[in-house]
């Protein structure tokens, strides 16, 4: 057998991380030295287009993390705990990191790959400093993979939320929230 049908046994033909049966395809879960089914996941293109594209990332989809952080295979718990992590601004990512139950080698694996951030304030595209609750400006039109629209340049967000990851902030674009990267934007 294939890895993809190896995979599509494995989780019964649906995206191991949102459920849904169309459009799947196998995503290697890094570091990847040998192209193996147990450090692959089957995802669907909502999901693949949003861990390709990681300057924005639709908040609301990826409530599906509350399920399949439960997956018993380790490559779907990794994805699923670095996902989480880049939406820990939100109150119910945070608890379900809590609540996630990860052994030791697939903490380790979770973890390789998460860049040390040696700075913790989070600087815009001209190196001010953000602040919770700030009002930015985007500086590139932004496609939001997955709420199917593109946030476009100019556009104001207000009321930003900080997170973890000082590159990433927190702010609603459409009446959606969603994840920025500080490098496409700037304070207002
Ligand atoms: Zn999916």
């Amino acid at each position: 057998m294939t890895i993809e049908q190896d995979l599509h046994s494995r989780s019964e033909s649906k995206c191991e991380l949102c459920g849904m049966d169309t459009h799947l395809d196998v995503v290697e879960v890094p570091p990847v030295a040998l192209v193996r089914v147990e450090n692959c996941i089957l995802a669907c293109a909502t999901c693949r287009n949003q861990i390709d594209a990681s300057d924005t990332m639709e908040i609301d989809h990826w409530r599906c993390l509350n399920d399949s952080m439960w997956n018993p295979n380790p490559a779907v718990q990794v994805m699923a705990w670095r996902l989480l992590k880049q939406l820990e601004g939100e109150g119910w990512a945070q608890s379900a990191l809590d609540m996630m139950y990860l052994d030791e080698e697939t903490q380790v694996w979770a973890a390789s790959g998460i860049e040390e951030e040696t700075e913790s304030d989070s600087k815009d595209s001209n190196g001010a400093t953000l602040n919770a609750g700030d009002s930015v400006t985007l500086i590139k039109d932004l496609e939001v993979k997955g709420a199917g629209f593109t946030a476009k340049r100019g556009t104001m967000v207000k009321n930003i939320s900080l997170t973890d990851n000082p590159k990433h902030i927190e702010g609603r674009v459409n009446g959606t929230r969603i994840v920025l990267l500080t490098a496409f934007l700037k304070r207002a």
